[in-house]
Formats: structure tokens, sequence, C-alpha cells
């Protein structure tokens, strides 16, 4: 008998939480919106399938929330908890820093439809020791780099680079949470725009994928996967 009451009671449980999903339902994933899309195209394109992307809270090992950075390795965009709870759409937030976060973001979405094993270049990377001081992210298009073709660059420096670019060339500087970089960025526009020329043109070009797996600043190349 208490065991067809419990059930009935199950059963009724069960009926209240399909009427009422929002009392047990904790959005952890996401689509894009469809001004993050409109975003995402000024740089993209047609090139990446924005139906598959997805933006994730946490997730893997909570590295993301616990670094406080964002990961992208299989084509979908973890990140922290706090900012999943915060930027619900990243085309409607007022910092430009985020658009840019996004835009970098989406550039390891890009190489990663495109076939590059970003979650492999990121751990190659990471076991090196370039992400402890971000040094894995720094190019410099006036002097070390200058006349490097984007493939050259590892993936995290294309993912600047797109990002930089973006910023220069659309976003404003009124309002702007972080002039210094956006001042940068336009100062350089034009060596952005040089290094990006094939990119702008046919961003499915897989040819334009990163061939460098961070060697320029290791003391030897390192693994390829
Ligand atoms: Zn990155």
């Amino acid at each position: 008998m208490n065991t067809v009451v419990s059930l009935r009671a199950r059963l009724q449980g069960k009926d209240f939480v399909e009427k009422n999903p929002t009392t047990v339902t904790v959005n952890t994933r996401r689509k894009l919106t469809g001004g993050e899309i409109a975003l995402a195209k000024i740089m993209f394109k047609d090139a990446i399938d924005y139906s598959k992307v997805e933006v994730i809270r946490g997730g893997l090992l909570s590295i993301p929330t616990r670094s406080k950075n964002a990961m992208t390795p299989f084509g979908s965009i973890h990140l922290p908890n706090e900012d999943y709870d915060k930027v619900k759409d990243f085309s409607q937030d007022q910092k430009a820093t985020n658009k840019i976060w996004f835009i970098h973001e989406m550039a390891h979405v890009w190489q990663y439809q495109l076939g590059l094993n970003t979650a492999m270049r990121g751990i190659e990377i990471g076991i090196r020791g370039g992400y402890s001081d971000a040094k894995a992210y720094d190019y410099d298009l006036v002097c070390d780099d200058q006349g490097k073709k984007f493939q050259q660059f590892n993936f995290e420096q294309q993912a600047e680079i797109i990002s930089h670019y973006f910023d220069a060339y659309h976003l404003p500087i009124q309002g702007h949470n972080y002039p210094v970089l956006h001042n940068k960025n336009v100062m350089q526009k034009f060596s952005l725009k040089n290094v990006l020329k094939e990119f702008l043109v046919n961003p499915s070009d897989k040819a334009l994928l990163s061939q460098n797996y961070g060697g320029i600043y290791y003391n030897h190349e390192p693994k390829k996967y």
C-alpha cells in the first residue's frame, strides 16, 4: 500500500515538474542569440554553422570557472559560471571588452569547424606555460611578426588578431570600457587589415588555419597533432 501511495505521489510529482519546468530546470547551456550571430557574421560570414554553437555554463572539470577564462575546445563556448549568468547576450552587452572576448572565442569556433584541433592546441600551449603570463596571446605586427602570414601565428594569436581587427573597425571609442586597448588596435588597424586580407575575402579557406603549434615561444617545435 505504501508503495502505491508513494508511486502515485511520485507520478503526481512528475506531473508537477512537467507543468512547471522552471521549478527544476537550470539552464546550463544556450544557443547563440540572433544578435550574437549577426555580430559574429561581421568577421566569419558564412564560414561558421552558427546553429551548432552553444554557450555553456562552466563544465569541463570547472576549469572555466576556476580560471575565470572561457574555453572553446569543441566548437562551443564554455564560460565561467558568473559570466554565463551575467551575460545573456554578448551583442547587447554594454562592455566592449565582452564583445571582443566573444569574437575571440568565436574565432576558436571558426578554427574548430574548419578542422583545427583546438583542444589539443590549447593543451600543448598550456603544458608549456603559454597561458601562465598570457605570452601565448602576444603578437607584434610592427616588429617581430611583421610580414608574417596569418597561418604562421599560433591559434591564440589568430583569435586575438581577429578580435582586435573587430574592435578597431567595428566598435566605437565612445563608451569603450578599455580605450587603451581600442586605441592600440586603431593604431595598428592597417597592419591588422593586411595580415587578415585573405581571411576578410574568404574566411572559409582552410589554408588560413594556424600552422604554428607555439614553436616561436619555445626552444623547439612542440609535438604536432
Ligand atoms: Zn583563446
